[in-house]
């Protein structure tokens, strides 16, 4: 299956989320620590991430990321740069979508 496109790439570091809005009207809602926790370049080994919940506001995050930046990798995703200097990760847009699908009602 083919991801739906995604229309807006949001960053809160005041909430500490990554949002992507998708054309199909879904919002996928990243904590950023669980986020960073996938990363699936060869050496994080996030790729065995499967699932990212939204922020549950009870559980307080590992660390804050207070610098990132996100630039787009080609048509097919994004890479991030942590403010932990690292960027080897690219996340595709078909597996944030698998990260975070939309909710069955
Ligand atoms: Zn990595």
């Amino acid at each position: 299956m083919d991801a739906p496109a995604p229309t807006q790439i949001q960053v809160d570091t005041d909430a500490q989320t990554l949002t992507v809005e998708w054309a199909d009207d879904h919002s996928s809602v990243f904590p950023l620590d669980r986020l960073r926790a996938a990363c699936p370049c060869a050496n994080c080994e996030g790729k065995a991430v499967e699932h990212i919940a939204p922020p549950d506001h009870t559980a307080s995050p590992d660390r804050q990321w207070t610098d990132l930046d996100i630039e787009p990798a080609g048509s097919i995703g994004i890479r991030i740069t942590w403010d932990d200097g690292h960027n080897a990760g690219i996340f595709r847009w078909d597996r944030l979508r698998r990260l975070q699908p939309k909710r069955k009602t």
